[in-house]
């Protein structure tokens, strides 16, 4: 760390101390007692934690109001607590909460998917984007018969083993070797052996599949990578599905970001065009309440009956029906998905605008209303470029000074806009971006 950024992070940590008393204490005590609050990827600028939460806003148990661009990672896709939702899981606790039993509300929410996912007939709940993908494995090597997965460089699938490999950025860019994720400990090597590690929007990936045809059992790709958000990835994703159908291998969707957020309730095979033979769920479909799901043709999907799947909470008639009374919701006002693209395509241009004009090494990425920050001037071709990234500040020093100035981003690099984001609030997210860019610049950085 440079003496300016050394300088910069005293002053703003010390700013933010002060505005964050209850934060502080609570931290302290945290400590102690809770060895990992959060997922691994957070970047915090400060300890920080929240009171209550209401449409696009956030407070902090210290009183403070925030714009929220953390969006709980992406399900809270019509903002916080609308009525629609409290109304649902209101009537629900009432009628009881958990009953491990069947309810007809798992069907409900299941004809809603499959009315809007152009892949799907059945449906298996899950209670994590982490359990979906993780099931989806073992499905389809139930069903090839085959044990050797794929994904790709700049991938995230969540935290069970198979998806915790990516690329090692030593190995070749165009057959890039496996390691565990940020090098964590914990893996075994025979969970690296089985994956398959792709070069993302790289042509060298379709030979990559057929020569491993015999052994790989699927080809699972986030059709919208959050480390590098953005729409031009259409014929990649139909040069894919071609090359996987004529080898005899399956293509998977990881749809817990981008179902029922980009390219409306179709998500992103909606959006491209695309049909996989198989789609993971989680986040939006649960309207804020745990949620994971499988969703695929009758053929395939009928091979859960001979897998293990389930869970105590799998689901629940809680998230089931919040679930629903959002994707009913949206189902009956599709004028929400045009509002979020305009208002999240105008954060990304005007901020962009502000960003070459004051020649700074920083670009907004975005595929409609699903952002991120790189911190790079330079084109940003996948995420083997992210992780490659020579900074020129820490990026969590942007972040504390956008805190302070009103706006939360996680710093997990990515963040959303929300159907309750107004263009009022999306005005004040552009002044406060500018104005902590600024601020980061004036100690000498950026
Ligand atoms: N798949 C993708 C594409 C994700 O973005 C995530 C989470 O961000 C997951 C899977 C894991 O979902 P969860 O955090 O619900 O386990």
């Amino acid at each position: 760390m440079t003496e300016n950024e050394k300088r910069a992070k005293k002053e703003i940590s010390r700013h933010l101390e002060k505005m964050m008393p209850n934060s502080h204490e609570i931290s302290k005590r945290n400590a102690q007692i809770l060895p990992h609050e959060i997922v691994n990827t957070v970047i915090l600028p400060y300890p920080f934690y929240v009171q209550k939460a209401e449409g696009s806003r956030i407070w902090d148990v210290d009183g403070n109001e925030y714009i929220d661009l953390t969006a709980g990672f992406g399900p809270i896709l019509l903002g916080h607590s609308p009525e629609v939702l409290v109304d649902a899981v209101k009537n629900q606790i009432n009628a009881g909460a958990d009953f491990g039993l069947t309810s007809p509300l798992q069907g409900k929410l299941a004809e809603l998917l499959i009315e809007a996912s152009p892949c799907a007939e059945m449906v298996n709940f899950s209670n994590s984007g982490t359990e979906a993908t993780m099931e989806a494995l073992r499905l389809a090597r139930a069903h090839t018969g085959k044990t050797r997965y794929a994904i790709f460089t700049g991938s995230y699938h969540g935290v069970h083993d198979a998806a915790l490999i990516e690329a090692d950025k030593n190995s070749d860019q165009h057959a890039p070797t496996g390691r565990s994720k940020f090098g964590a400990l914990g893996i075994p090597q025979y969970i690296i052996d089985q994956a398959l590690i792709l070069p993302y929007r790289d042509d060298a990936a379709f030979d990559l599949i057929r020569q491993h045809k015999e052994d790989l059992a699927v080809v699972m790709i986030e059709p919208v990578q959050s480390s590098n958000p953005r729409t031009d990835v259409g014929p990649f994703l139909q040069e894919l599905r071609n090359v996987c159908r004529e080898s005899g291998v399956l293509f998977m969707f990881d749809e817990v970001i981008t179902g029922m957020r980009i390219g409306g309730m179709g998500g992103a095979q909606a959006f491209f065009d695309v049909k996989p033979d198989l789609a993971t769920y989680g986040k939006v479909i649960g309207g804020g309440h745990p949620v994971g799901a499988v969703a695929g043709p009758a053929d395939i999907m009928n091979t859960y009956k001979v897998i293990f799947s389930g869970g105590t909470f799998s689901g629940n008639p809680l998230t089931m029906a919040s679930g629903a009374a959002v994707l009913n919701y949206l189902k009956t006002h599709p004028e929400v998905y045009p509002h979020m693209a305009e208002q999240s395509n105008r954060l990304a241009k005007e901020v962009n605008k502000f960003l070459v004009q004051e020649d700074m090494n920083v670009r907004m990425m975005n595929a409609q209303s699903l952002f991120s920050f790189v911190f790079t001037k330079m084109p940003v071709e996948s995420g083997w470029d992210v992780a490659k990234i020579k900074y020129d500040f820490q990026p969590s020093l942007f972040y504390s000074f956008l805190h302070k100035n009103g706006v939360v981003i996680p710093g997990l690099h990515l963040f959303f806009i929300t159907a309750a984001h107004t263009a009022d609030d999306i005005d004040m997210v552009i002044k406060a971006m500018k104005k902590s860019f600024l601020e980061v610049r004036s100690y000498g950085l950026i």
